[in-house]
C-alpha cells in the first residue's frame, strides 16, 4: 500500500512515521516551500502527545528543542490568585508538557521523517483529487498529479480536501478572539520556570510562562469581530489590558506583536473519510487553543490511523474503525477547549461569576483524575 498525505505541518511528518512504524510507504506534498513553518509563536506540547511521540521514538527530539512546563496559575484581572492546576500529568518516565516554538516543532517532526527516508515534495498544493478503480489521484496547483491508494489529508483547519469530501460539510468557526504571542526579554513579570501563569483580565486574557533564560514567553487573546484588522494592533492590546492589576500592558507596549491571528475551531463532521479519502489533525477536528491539546491530537490521530490501516483487512474498515476510536475524544476535547476560550471573552456580569466560581472549578480539576481523560489518554500501534 501507498500513502499519499497532504500537509507538512504535525499530523502529516507524525502520520508518515508511523505509517513507516506500520511497514507501510508514505510521501508527503506540502502547500509551502520549505520554511514556512506555520502560523502562532509557541505552543504547549502536552504530556498525552508527548506519549504518542514516543510510540513513533520521537518525543526525546522535540523535548530537547522545547521547556518543560508542568503547572498553571490561574488569576483574575483584579490581581486575584483563582488556583493552579497541573498543565498536563507526568507519564511514567517523569515527561511533563513542554512549550516549544511552532517553527521548532515542525523542523524537529519534518526532520524526524526525513531522517527515515521519507520523502518531502514541496510547493505541492492539492487542489483537487479522483478516484479511479483501485487508486486514488491527487492534483496539485502546480498542473503535477500523485498517485496512491489512499489520501490521507493533513491540511489544517482550512482544508480544500474537507471541502472537496463534503463541500456542505461545517465551515471553521470563529471563535471570538484574536491570538498574539511572542518571546521577550522584560523584567517586570513575576514567575518561575515550569509554570504558566493565565491572567483572564476584565477584557482579554493573557498567558505567559517565565523560561530558564529569563525570557517571557507570552500569549494574549483579544476578543475582537472577525476582520477588524487594524494595521497596528498595539493600541487596542495595550487598552485591553490597562485596566488589569499587572505588568501586561508594559510589556505589550514594547513586545513584537507579531501578527494577530483569528482562533478558529471546526464543529463536528458528517464523517472523516470518503472513499479511499481520510482526513486526520486539524483537518478533521480543530480546537481551539485553550486547551493546548491540536498538535497532541494530532499526533495520536497518526499513531491509531496507521494501526488500523496495518491491522485492518481493507481501507474502509481501517478508516471506519479509527474514526470510531478517535471521533469521540477528539470532539470532547474541542467542545471542552471551546468552553475554555467562551470564559476569555464573558461580559461585565459574565466576568464577576466566572472569578467567583472558577476558585471552585479549579479546586475540582486540581484533582489529577478529572484530567486523566485529557492527559492518560494511551494509543498503541
Ligand atoms: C495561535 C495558535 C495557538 C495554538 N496553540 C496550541 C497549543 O498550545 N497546543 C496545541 O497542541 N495546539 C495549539 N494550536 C493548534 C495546533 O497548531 C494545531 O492543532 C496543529 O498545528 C494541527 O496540526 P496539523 O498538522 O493538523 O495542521 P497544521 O499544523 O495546520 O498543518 C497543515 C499543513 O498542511 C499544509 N496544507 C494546507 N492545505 C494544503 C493543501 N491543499 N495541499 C497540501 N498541503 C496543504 C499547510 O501548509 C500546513 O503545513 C494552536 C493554534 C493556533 C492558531
Amino acid at each position: 500500500m501507498k500513502a499519499l498525505i497532504t500537509g507538512c505541518g504535525i499530523a502529516g511528518p507524525a502520520m508518515a512515521m508511523a505509517l513507516r512504524e506500520a511497514g507501510i510507504e508514505a510521501e508527503i506534498f506540502e502547500a509551502y516551500g520549505k520554511g514556512a513553518e506555520g502560523v502562532g509563536a509557541f505552543l504547549n506540547l502536552a504530556s498525552n502527545g508527548l506519549d504518542a511521540l514516543r510510540v513513533l521514538g520521537a518525543h526525546r527530539t522535540v523535548m530537547a528543542a522545547g521547556i518543560p512546563t508542568p503547572r498553571m496559575v490561574m488569576w483574575s484581572g483584579t490581581g486575584k490568585r483563582l488556583g493552579e492546576v497541573a498543565n498536563g500529568l507526568a507519564l511514567d518516565d517523569g515527561t511533563v508538557s513542554h512549550t516549544i516554538l511552532r517553527s521548532d516543532l515542525y523542523r524537529v517532526v519534518r526532520d524526524e521523517a526525513v531522517a527515515r527516508g521519507i520523502t518531502i515534495s514541496y510547493g505541492k498544493r492539492l487542489v483537487t483529487f479522483e478516484e479511479t478503480g483501485d487508486r486514488v489521484v491527487a492534483g496539485f496547483e502546480d498542473g503535477t498529479w500523485a498517485e496512491g491508494d489512499v489520501l490521507i489529508c493533513a491540511e489544517g483547519v482550512h482544508s480544500r480536501t474537507r471541502a472537496l469530501l463534503d463541500p456542505r460539510g461545517p465551515r471553521p468557526r470563529y471563535s471570538g478572539l484574536y491570538g498574539f504571542g511572542g518571546i521577550t526579554k522584560v523584567p517586570g513579570l513575576p514567575g518561575e520556570p515550569g509554570t504558566y501563569h493565565m491572567i483572564f483580565g476584565k477584557k482579554a486574557f493573557f498567558g505567559y510562562t517565565v523560561a530558564a533564560s529569563g525570557e517571557t514567553w507570552w500569549f494574549a487573546n483579544l476578543p475582537r469581530r472577525l476582520g477588524d484588522e487594524p494595521a497596528d494592533w498595539r493600541p487596542a492590546l495595550v487598552e485591553a489590558f490597562a485596566g488589569d492589576h499587572n505588568a501586561t500592558a508594559d510589556l505589550l507596549r514594547t513586545a513584537d506583536l507579531g501578527s494577530g491571528l483569528p482562533v478558529y475551531d471546526l464543529p463536528p463532521l458528517a464523517g472523516w473519510h470518503r472513499g479511499r479519502v481520510v482526513l486526520i489533525g486539524d483537518a478533521a477536528h480543530a480546537t481551539s487553543p485553550s486547551a493546548g491539546q491540536g498538535a497532541s491530537l494530532a499526533v495520536e490521530d497518526a499513531v491509531v490511523l496507521a494501526r488500523c490501516l496495518r491491522d485492518e483487512p481493507g481501507h474502509q474498515q481501517a478508516f471506519a474503525r479509527y474514526e470510531a476510536e478517535r471521533r469521540g475524544r477528539a470532539e470532547r476535547v474541542v467542545a471542552y477547549s471551546r468552553r475554555i476560550s467562551n470564559s476569555k471573552a464573558p461580559g461585565p456580569v459574565g466576568r464577576v461569576f466566572r472569578d467567583l466560581v472558577m476558585p471552585a472549578f479549579l479546586r475540582r480539576a486540581a484533582d489529577q483524575k478529572s484530567l486523566g481523560w485529557l492527559y492518560r489518554h494511551h494509543v498503541t500501534l
